[in-house]
């Protein structure tokens, strides 16, 4: 007779120095740059590599991750694409086009962050012989005073647990490293700006200057995605899905947004809905465990900043993970959490700044004519005062 003990199943035991959960653009790039320096680690993530590869999300990296790749030696294996420097901010169909370029600067890149995932898999995987689990499930996490951390996890060759010294959760804002933080232990802070972007993956590649487009009837911006394709942005209601969204009433509200009868519907690969939001978890750290990426802060794409927080976090927590595990100096862990809060803070300013002037100085109905004349002279000053334009440079170039 088979006893009930038959039942239970006992994880195989591995250890690492470093377990990473989550193998987005954080993750892999985190995983990357400890290999890099020799430490061992191993990436859990919940996706196959398909499909990994194929998201599409971000598209530019800043002149200061093009500089963090430059200093770790990676920038040619990782960084494509040409440099981003102007952007056509338009009123009302007239354009004027802002040059986000610095003397003594490198420019930013207009590298997808698929281009970016992509080349981190091919780096980590093929060329550095790099440890990443696709499809695992059933993620936990133990990080208690009593024991070493561990992660838990099963795949295709039944339960594993991972110990190790410390763990890194890079798993979005839905993932389970910050929901295995006890209550209390983060405060979140969060503002919910009231509308939704919605996000056209179209067959057309951005002629000229990528665009962000104020107009009285709302924002609309087209963000290069690669030579062919380019992602139109559109203001919308938060209760706005698909089925108010058909291909002809985009392309209608893209011609009158941009105030150009002379664009062509195109093939239209994806929508999707996007509700602007600002969210901040802090201390990025709860005893072992350290949150790098979208676990520990979401910005509203209008900032174009999410994915370039993520390779700051992780180039600190890098550095700071070889201090402490191959010179055993811990400084550099104990200072992670206050020096990317630090400049997640800026950024959050920033990615306001950019969401409430693109917005308020459009359609009135946002916040009414007053708010629109005075988001409108805001803009206006980048191309009045060097002062402000010196400043908006800094944040396009990831520099505050
Ligand atoms: C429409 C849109 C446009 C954007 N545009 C820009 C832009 O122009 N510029 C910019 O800088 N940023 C932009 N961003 C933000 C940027 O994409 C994110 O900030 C970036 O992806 C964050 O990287 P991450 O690795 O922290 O999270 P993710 O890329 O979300 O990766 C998290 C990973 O964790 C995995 N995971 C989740 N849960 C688990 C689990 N339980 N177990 C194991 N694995 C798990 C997920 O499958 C995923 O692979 C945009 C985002 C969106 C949605």
């Amino acid at each position: 007779m088979n006893s009930l003990n038959d039942n239970v199943v006992t994880p195989r035991r591995e250890e690492t120095r470093v377990a990473i959960i989550g193998g987005g653009v954080a993750g892999l790039t985190l995983a990357t740059l400890l290999r890099k320096s020799g430490v061992d680690c191993v990436v859990l993530e919940r996706r196959d590599r398909a499909y990994v590869e194929q998201r599409q999300r971000a598209g530019v990296v800043e002149a200061r991750g093009v500089d963090m790749f430059e200093r770790w030696g990676l920038a040619d294996q990782l960084l494509a694409g040409p440099v981003a420097t102007t952007i056509d901010y338009r009123v009302n169909g007239v354009g004027r086009v802002f040059d986000a370029a610095a003397e003594g600067r490198k420019p930013s890149r207009f590298c997808t962050q698929q281009m970016l995932v992509n080349n981190l898999l091919h780096q980590l995987i093929d060329v550095m012989a790099g440890d990443v689990r696709f499809e695992v499930t059933g993620v936990t996490v133990r990080n208690d005073e009593e024991s070493r951390p561990s992660v838990g996890f099963c795949d295709q060759g039944g339960a594993h647990e991972l110990e190790c010294d410390y763990i890194v959760g890079c798993d979005g804002d839905r993932g389970v490293s910050r929901a295995s933080i006890p209550d209390g232990a983060l405060t979140r802070y969060s503002y919910e700006f009231g509308y939704a972007w919605l996000a056209a993956l179209v067959e057309a590649p951005v002629l000229g200057h990528a665009i962000m487009a104020v107009s009285d009837h709302g924002f609309v911006g087209q963000l290069p995605r690669g030579p062919q394709r380019s992602r139109y942005y559109l203001q919308c209601a938060l209760s706005d899905g698909p089925e108010d969204w058909p291909d002809e009433r985009l392309w209608d509200e893209i011609r009158l947004r941009l105030g150009d009868d002379s664009i062509a519907n195109v093939k239209v690969h994806e929508k999707f809905f996007v509700p602007l939001r600002s969210v901040v978890y802090s201390p990025m750290r709860y005893r072992s465990l350290f949150l790098a990426g979208d676990v520990a802060h979401l910005v509203p794409p209008a900032s174009a900043k999410g994915m370039n927080l993520a390779l700051f976090d992780v180039d600190i927590l890098a550095q700071a993970l070889a201090g402490a595990l191959q010179r055993d100096d811990t400084a550099g862990l104990d200072d992670y959490s206050d020096t990317c809060l630090r400049r997640v803070w800026n950024y959050q300013d920033f990615a306001v700044w950019m969401t409430d002037t693109m917005h308020d100085a459009g359609d009135p109905a946002q916040h009414g004519t007053f708010r629109q004349m005075t988001a409108r002279a805001r803009l206006g000053q980048l191309f009045s005062s060097p002062t402000a334009a010196r400043l908006h440079t800094e944040y396009q170039l990831g520099l505050n």
